[in-house]
């Protein structure tokens, strides 16, 4: 950890997105949820951005999703951003901001399971099969009951995804693609950005049978900060984020639950969140209602724990 008691890690932010679409700097956008900046003065060690580059982009997915990659590197080479590639990369101590790439639908792989392999090249450790539609791969929660789940397709490159040692991240994904890739996937699965169903009935979040499956893979789910996702009528606060905390942590057991705030991904937030500056004070919240060790595993414990069982180990020099 960089400053802080304990380990803050955010499974899920779209900042790359916005960067890409509206300009700005990664360092320092104080129209944005977050920045380099901020994320150093909250005592963030882990920020997970997501490249999220649809079918509908406007310069085609791959070339969008280039791009983001491209900001991403330009804020390491800066010293912005630590990046996060191997397990050993969380173990050695980091000066600052550590940073992971995630892509948020496979839609830029245009279906190629070599374009997979250049991603995890380029960093990408994390990756969600599709967004809410449908793709080649999977069918996301957009598609009513039923559909096609995951294809021939998705199944290869979920397991090609094992052998590289990625995560598989099933938040957007139909109820039928995510019991396939229960199935499918060997290892942990996670839903970085998703709530509970049972607090609040929305289809991007999971029902309890669902945050037992991932809670039985080893996996981990981050909480949502989205209020729509939070509290089905109204406006949503901190204490909502808390009774998801709290159903996820009855339901799927201490070591599973963490954060996933969808900053710079949704155009408002709850109540007593202004963007990653409010982190410490969620993580008072939860220091009085879970006690410190729970609140330890939430704010960032179990990310971290799951990347390092999960990410390759640096591959030696010949
Ligand atoms: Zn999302």
């Amino acid at each position: 950890m960089s400053g802080g008691s304990y380990w803050i890690a955010d499974f899920h932010c779209d900042t790359l997105f916005q960067i890409m679409r509206h300009g700005g700097e990664l360092h320092k956008r104080p129209e944005g949820h977050l920045d380099v900046e901020r994320l150093t003065a909250a005592g963030v060690d882990l920020q997970v951005f997501a490249i999220y580059a649809p079918v509908k982009s406007a310069r085609g997915p791959l070339h969008e999703a280039l791009l983001m990659a491209e900001t991403f590197w330009q804020a390491v080479d800066r010293k912005l951003l630590q990046p996060v590639l191997w397990s050993e990369d969380l173990c050695a101590d980091a000066s600052g901001v550590r940073g992971l790439l995630s892509l948020e639908g496979a839609d830029p792989l245009h279906g190629d399971v070599e374009l997979l392999r250049l991603f995890f090249r380029l960093g990408v450790r994390v990756m969600g099969l599709t967004w809410n539609g449908s793709n080649a791969l999977a069918d996301g929660v957009d598609v009513a009951e039923g559909g096609r789940g995951l294809t021939e397709l998705g199944r290869c490159i979920v397991k090609e995804m094992n052998r590289l040692g990625m995560l598989v991240d099933v938040s957007h994904l139909s109820e039928r693609s995510f019991w396939d890739v229960i199935s499918v996937c060997e290892g942990p699965v996670i839903a970085s950005h998703s709530n509970a169903r049972a607090i609040c009935s929305h289809r991007r979040n999971l029902s309890d049978a669902q945050l037992r499956a991932v809670a039985a893979s080893g996996g981990v789910v981050g909480l949502n900060f989205y209020p729509p996702f939070l509290a089905s009528a109204g406006e949503a606060g901190l204490a909502d984020i808390l009774r998801h905390a709290e159903h996820m942590l009855s339901v799927m057991g201490r070591g599973h639950v963490g954060l996933g705030s969808d900053f710079d991904g949704v155009n408002r937030l709850p109540e007593g969140i202004t963007g990653v500056e409010s982190l410490p004070i969620l993580g008072g919240a939860m220091e009085k209602a879970f006690g410190v060790e729970v609140t330890e595993e939430i704010m960032g414990g179990s990310f971290v724990n799951l990347l390092v069982s999960v990410l390759p180990k640096k591959p030696s020099d010949q």
